[in-house]
């Protein structure tokens, strides 16, 4: 399997941290675990990355310049459009009662700083599939649809689904993104990512091989295309 496409399934982690050797240290340990990785040194870097990266998982330190950690958490928590984001806190070391108010915020788990790269990888771990709709064999399954990011299988009413790479990554992106409309732009963006140079008709050919695929099985429907905006995944109709 391509690292991209590695990446693409681990998914994608914010770093919000203004001292620049924890950063660094963390894009190094993150990525080397096939995670893709963007940073923010404060709240004000911060912001436009969550909404044009729109990542997997913030880790989001607590003491930063400017806004403080916990009131960022609080803000993404109050948005609609980042409200199911995971957040784990990066505190400082002791501070118990930052901790508890750090759970108080809507973040989901916090790491005591100094930190361990196992413990933080494992915390990563744990919060994403709590939060990822997975069960412990990270399968994903919408009504009889079940991807398996681990073996690249797709069934439909448990029947084996012939999909090619790329169309496995829309879906993948549209099941676990379910009831938002994306452009074409952003699934370029998500799906193919933001450096590589694809044109936006190119969706538009995935997605009528991805409705193709599953057609037989009765699950091309949710794939909904929104007019003169972009596309939908929706179980409802
Ligand atoms: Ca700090």
């Amino acid at each position: 399997m391509l690292n991209r496409e590695k990446a693409f399934m681990k998914g994608k982690i914010l770093v919000v941290e203004d001292e620049a050797p924890i950063r660094e240290m963390l894009g190094y340990t993150l990525m080397k675990e096939g995670y893709i990785f963007c940073e923010a040194a404060d709240v004000e870097q911060a912001r436009p990355l969550l909404a044009s990266e729109k990542p997997d998982l913030v880790l989001l330190d607590w003491m930063l310049p400017g806004m403080n950690g916990a009131d960022y958490a609080r803000r993404i928590r109050n948005n609609p459009d980042t409200r199911d984001i995971p957040i784990i806190m990066l505190t400082a070391r002791g501070e118990e009662a930052d901790k508890i108010r750090g759970l108080d915020t809507g973040a989901d788990d916090y790491v005591t700083k100094p930190f361990s790269t196992k413990e933080l990888l494992a915390r990563i771990r744990a919060v994403m599939r709590r939060t990822k709709n997975m069960d412990d064999g990270g399968i994903i399954s919408v009504k009889g649809l079940s991807l398996d990011p681990e073996t690249f299988r797709v069934t439909a009413d448990e029947q084996t689904v012939d999909i090619s790479p790329t169309e496995f990554r829309l879906l993948h992106f549209f099941i676990t993104h379910p009831e938002r409309v994306y452009s074409r732009d952003q699934l370029l963006d998500q799906v193919w990512g933001q450096n590589v140079y694809v044109e936006e008709r190119t969706v538009d050919v995935h997605i009528r091989r991805l409705r193709k695929t599953l057609e037989p099985y009765n699950y091309a429907q949710l794939i909904q295309t929104v007019r003169s905006v972009g596309y939908r995944f929706s179980t409802r109709n």
